[in-house]
């Protein structure tokens, strides 16, 4: 079986050689900057709206256990049950506990990409239940037996006619180019789902500390149909999607919105604050919320890359990403894909494993500068490259960067070798891609870059006065 970097390797080999997918995805990507370019311009000042927003993530991250207790407390007083799973396996084991005592037989389901990391689909289908995805890109990817593409897009990696075909196939519909029909086939499909669910299970963009509420922000209505319907509503929420404050949303709803989406504001902007109260005509009439932790405590116990946790998962950071652009989001092989992905990945599911993100980087920095919540993105993969290193020393690379560093403290050796290396590389044709070239893995796809014909050294010796 193949290790997880064998699988990115080969996988982001095949898809950078496959031009007709990165034509899609970079034409989707270019469209998507000059729409978010165009809403940035609506605020008064993006970067001072960036700058309120990572002190108030901070606040929310630092004073954690405060506003989480909060903001329990004040959903149980309205009759939430809340529950606290400190692990993905508890999670879902309390979501299939309550939708077995509800004999519940089919779920519908909104967007989370919580749900994605904890494997809760298959983990309820698993257990005999029927899951429908209810947002149009997740229930795309569902039919087609794949993992989300993006963060915010999850099948922006298909064509209207690989859809078309896709319902066709799935659905029974007669083929067609047209956005609008495939959506009223989807929506078709769908409300059948909605009508008989007799759960639904919701993600959250954000959890209010002050009020006890949980705001959902989406295109399509889906989320509010998920959560309106049933009678039972589960809402599975990433601890650290905590807002101290309920004005903190007048901030956060558009920049989601235009970061993530190149929107001033998301279609649906929803608050749920508990099950159905006496005199109230709609709403669930239970209603849960499960508290994921999953190793997000170990990240906020790391103050160096703490900040990781202000996320607020509008995939800005993989839009901009040339890595994300040209290798796609199904070759991370991970939830959440691109340069947060590979900063939080290796602490979620273990730096040994997945260090190798953080080598999938070109460190130019896009991410960390279009991050509305300022993370550190880059340095943070620098980090993760430090402390695999730290925790599991590799003995060639450690004599290498030794052999390395003595060679560069000496100009006699600097130079011997440079002038080494010009020799060697005019005989680097003859073992060009053979098993005797020690610099295949460079000229594989690619010129090896020639050495200069003059050091700066040589240059300022022989520069005329
Ligand atoms: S790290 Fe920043 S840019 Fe990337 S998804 Fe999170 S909030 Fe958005």
């Amino acid at each position: 079986m193949k290790t997880f970097v064998e699988e990115f390797k080969d996988q982001a080999g095949r898809i950078t050689r496959d031009l007709r997918h990165r034509g899609l995805i970079q034409t989707a990507l270019r469209k998507y900057e000059v729409k978010r370019d165009e809403k940035k311009a609506a605020f008064q000042d993006w970067e001072s709206a960036r700058q309120t927003a990572a002190e108030i993530k901070w606040e929310a991250i630092n004073k954690l256990d405060e506003h989480l207790e909060a903001f329990a407390s004040k959903m149980e007083a309205r009759g939430t049950k809340v529950h606290w799973a400190s692990t993905g396996e508890q999670a879902r084991d309390i979501i299939v506990k309550v939708v077995q005592e509800k004999k519940a037989r089919s779920i519908i389901k909104s967007k989370a990409m919580t749900a994605e990391e904890i494997h809760l689909n298959d983990a309820l289908e698993h257990a005999g239940f029927e899951v429908v995805e209810s947002d149009l890109g997740e229930y795309i990817v569902q039919l087609r037996k794949e993992a989300p593409y993006h963060i915010v897009f999850p099948a922006m990696h298909l064509t209207r006619g690989e859809i078309s075909e896709l319902f066709t196939k799935e659905l029974g519909s007669a083929p067609t180019d047209s956005p609008e029909e495939l959506t009223m086939i989807a929506r078709r499909a769908l409300r059948h789902k909605y009508i008989t669910a007799d759960i639904g299970i919701t993600g959250a963009n954000f959890a209010i500390a002050e009020t006890g509420m949980i705001s959902i922000t989406e295109n399509e209505g889906n989320a509010r149909l998920t959560a309106a319907l049933p009678k039972t509503m589960i809402t599975l929420v990433g601890i650290e999607k905590v807002l101290p404050r309920m004005e903190d949303l007048a901030l956060f709803l558009p920049m989601l919105a235009t970061a993530g989406a190149g929107q001033t504001i998301t279609g649906y902007n929803t608050m749920y604050s508990g099950p159905r109260q006496p005199g109230e005509s709609d709403g669930p009439e239970e209603y849960h919320v499960v508290l994921l932790d999953n190793r997000r405590t170990e990240l906020l116990a790391d103050p160096e890359q703490r900040d990781a946790l202000h996320c607020i998962r509008c995939g800005a950071c993989l839009n901009v990403c040339p890595i994300y652009r040209n290798v796609g989001g199904h070759t991370y092989g991970t939830t959440y894909s691109g340069p947060i992905g590979s900063v939080i990945t290796p602490h979620l599911r273990g730096l040994q494993d997945w260090k190798h993100l953080s080598y999938a980087s070109s460190l130019c920095g896009a991410c960390t500068e279009t991050c509305p919540v300022k993370i550190n993105l880059h340095h943070h993969l620098l980090q993760n490259r430090r402390n695999s290193m730290q925790q599991e020393p590799n003995a060639t690379e450690k004599l290498a960067f030794t052999a390395f560093g003595y060679v560069a403290n000496s100009p006699f050796l600097w130079s011997l070798i440079t002038k080494g290396a010009r020799v060697l590389q005019k005989m680097h044709p003859l073992v060009k891609g053979g098993a005797m070239d020690p610099a295949k893995a460079w000229t594989q796809t690619r010129e090896l870059p020639p050495v200069a014909k003059q050091s700066f050294k040589e240059f300022w010796k022989d520069r005329k006065p």
